[in-house]
C-alpha cells in the first residue's frame, strides 16, 4: 500500500524499482496495464499527485546522480537525487540551490513536476528558473532533452509526471559565501501587521514567510521569519562554513493510529510557538530552509485517517478572502497548527505551475473535522471566483469542474501533453479524478 504524506488515501499499486536509465526503458517497454505508469519519488506530495491504484509505479529514488561543474555552477542531476543530497554536495563548493521547499526530503523529479516554490520565490521564482535542460523519457521509448525554448519544457514542469519519465536535469546552482543564514524574526498581532510587514520586507530580504496562528480568535497573529543568505559577519561566517548539515532527526511512531491534532492541543502549541524567543542573526542554512525535517513522520501525529494540506494563492488587494475563510475555520472550531503564509512574484511560463503574483496560504487539518470537506467545497467555488487556485501538488479532493477557472491554460497544457503521450500511458490517480489527460 502507498499513501501520499496526508495518509488521507491507501493506494495499491505495482512498484518497480528502477536505478538506472536501461531499467527504466524496460519496465515502460513492459507496461502494458489500462492504468499505465507513473514516476514516482520520495512521496512527499501530501494527496494523490503521486499515487496510480491498479496501475504500475516506477521508484526513481536510485537515480540519484549529483555532478558539479564549479566554475560554470551547473549541476547535472539525477531525477532520483534528493534536494537534501544536493545541498550538502553543493554548499561543499560554496553553491546552494536558489530554491528549495520546505523539506529537503523532495527528489529532483518531484520538485520539476510540481514546480516547486521556496521562500524565496518572490526574487527568485519556481524551480523551473534555474533548469537549463531536461532529459525525459517518453511513452514511445524515446529520450529528449528540452530547455526552455520548447513548450514539452514548460508542459513537464508543473506537469504532475504526466507528460513522460524526468531522467535528469541540468539546473544553475548560486554563489553562497557561507552555510548560514541572517535570519530575523518579528512578532505580528494580526494579519494585517503581517500582510504589511511581508509588504514592505520584499526588496531587503531574499527570504520571507510567516507562521501564522490559526486557532483561538483567528485573528492572524504570528511570527514573520527574514532572512538573506550569509553572514556579514566574519566571525560568524567562519564558524558556519564548511560545517555539514545535521543529520536524519528523530522517527515519530505511529502512535497506535491516533489523532493528537485537537482543537485544545493545537491551540497550547500555538501559544507556546507564538510566544518563543525570536530569532535574530545566523542560523544554519539547512535547518532554516526545512525547519520540519529534524522529526521523521511527523505527518503520524494526525493518527490512521491522516490529513490534509489546503494551499491556495489570491491575487494582491484581495484580501478580503481571508476574513471568510477564518471566520468559517473558527466556526468549525478547525485549528491548524502548521499554518504559512508568504507573497509571491511572477509566475514562470509553464500553464500548470501553480506560484503566481499574490498571497499564498497554507494550511494543514485533520481530515476528520466536522464540516470541513463541505466548507472547502463551498470556499474552492468562492476562490476559483475570486480568480484563485490551488496547489495541486497537494491536493486530494478538488473538484475536477473547477480546473478550467483556477488553471486558465489547462487546454493548452492537454494539447502539449496529448502530442507527448498519444497512447495515454502516465496515468494517476489524481489525474482521473480531475479529468487531466
Ligand atoms: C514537509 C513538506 C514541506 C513541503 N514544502 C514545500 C514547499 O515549500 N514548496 C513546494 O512547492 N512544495 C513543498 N512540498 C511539496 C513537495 O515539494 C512536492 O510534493 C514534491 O513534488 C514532492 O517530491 P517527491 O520526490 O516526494 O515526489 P512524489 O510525491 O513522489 O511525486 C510528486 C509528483 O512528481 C512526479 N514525479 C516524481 N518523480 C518524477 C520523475 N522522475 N519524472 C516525472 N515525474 C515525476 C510524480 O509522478 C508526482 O506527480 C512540501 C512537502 C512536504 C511533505
Amino acid at each position: 500500500m502507498t499513501s501520499g504524506w496526508g495518509n488521507n488515501f491507501q493506494s495499491l499499486s505495482s512498484r518497480k524499482p528502477a536505478d538506472t536509465v536501461a531499467q527504466v526503458q524496460e519496465v515502460v517497454a513492459q507496461t502494458g496495464s489500462m492504468r499505465g505508469l507513473l514516476a514516482a519519488g520520495l512521496h512527499r506530495s501530501y494527496g494523490d499527485s503521486a499515487l496510480n491504484s491498479g496501475g504500475t509505479l516506477v521508484a526513481l529514488t536510485g537515480l540519484n546522480q549529483i555532478e558539479i561543474d564549479r566554475p560554470s555552477r551547473i549541476a547535472i542531476l539525477g531525477a532520483g537525487a534528493t534536494i537534501r543530497d544536493l545541498e550538502v554536495a553543493a554548499l561543499a563548493q560554496s553553491l546552494f540551490p536558489p530554491v528549495v521547499p520546505g523539506t529537503g526530503y523532495v527528489t529532483i523529479g518531484g520538485a520539476v513536476a510540481a514546480d516547486i516554490h521556496g521562500k524565496s520565490h518572490h526574487r527568485t521564482g519556481a524551480f523551473s528558473q534555474c533548469l537549463r535542460r531536461i532529459k525525459l523519457l517518453l511513452s514511445s521509448g524515446a529520450i529528449a532533452d528540452y530547455s526552455p525554448t520548447d513548450i514539452e519544457f514548460w508542459a513537464t514542469v508543473g506537469g504532475l509526471g504526466l507528460t513522460g519519465i524526468i531522467l535528469e536535469v541540468e539546473m544553475e546552482l548560486r554563489e553562497v559565501s557561507s552555510n548560514s543564514v541572517t535570519v530575523l524574526e518579528k512578532r505580528v498581532k494580526n494579519l494585517d501587521e503581517m500582510i504589511a510587514l511581508l509588504d514592505q520586507s520584499d526588496s531587503d530580504f531574499e527570504h520571507t514567510v510567516a507562521w501564522i496562528d490559526l486557532s483561538g480568535d483567528y485573528r492572524g497573529r504570528g511570527v514573520v521569519s527574514l532572512g538573506n543568505y550569509g553572514d556579514s559577519s566574519p566571525h560568524a561566517s567562519s564558524q558556519m562554513k564548511g560545517r555539514a548539515p545535521s543529520t536524519r532527526g528523530l522517527s515519530l511512531p505511529t502512535l497506535g493510529g491516533m489523532n493528537f491534532i485537537t482543537p485544545l492541543t493545537v491551540r497550547a502549541f500555538n501559544e507556546f510557538w507564538y510566544r518563543k524567543p525570536l530569532k535574530d542573526g545566523a542560523a544554519s542554512i539547512v535547518k532554516y530552509m526545512h525547519p520540519l525535517d529534524g522529526v521523521n513522520n511527523w505527518n503520524n501525529v494526525y493518527g490512521r485517517s491522516g490529513f490534509l494540506q489546503y494551499q491556495f494563492v489570491i491575487d494582491l488587494g484581495k484580501e478580503e478572502i481571508f476574513a471568510k475563510l477564518f471566520a468559517g475555520l473558527r466556526a468549525l472550531k478547525a485549528a491548524s497548527f502548521l499554518g504559512v503564509l508568504k507573497k509571491f512574484g511572477e509566475q514562470s511560463n509553464s500553464p500548470l505551475s501553480f506560484p503566481r503574483r499574490g498571497w499564498t496560504l497554507t494550511l494543514d487539518y485533520s481530515v476528520t473535522v466536522p464540516g470541513l470537506e463541505k466548507f472547502l467545497r463551498e470556499f474552492d467555488e468562492e476562490l476559483a471566483a475570486a480568480g484563485g487556485r490551488i496547489y495541486l501538488i497537494k491536493d486530494s479532493r478538488l473538484d475536477p469542474g473547477l480546473i478550467s477557472a483556477m488553471y486558465p491554460r489547462i487546454n493548452e497544457w492537454r494539447s502539449t501533453r496529448n502530442l507527448m503521450d498519444p497512447k495515454g500511458l502516465w496515468q494517476s490517480d489524481q489525474a482521473r479524478r480531475l479529468q487531466l489527460c
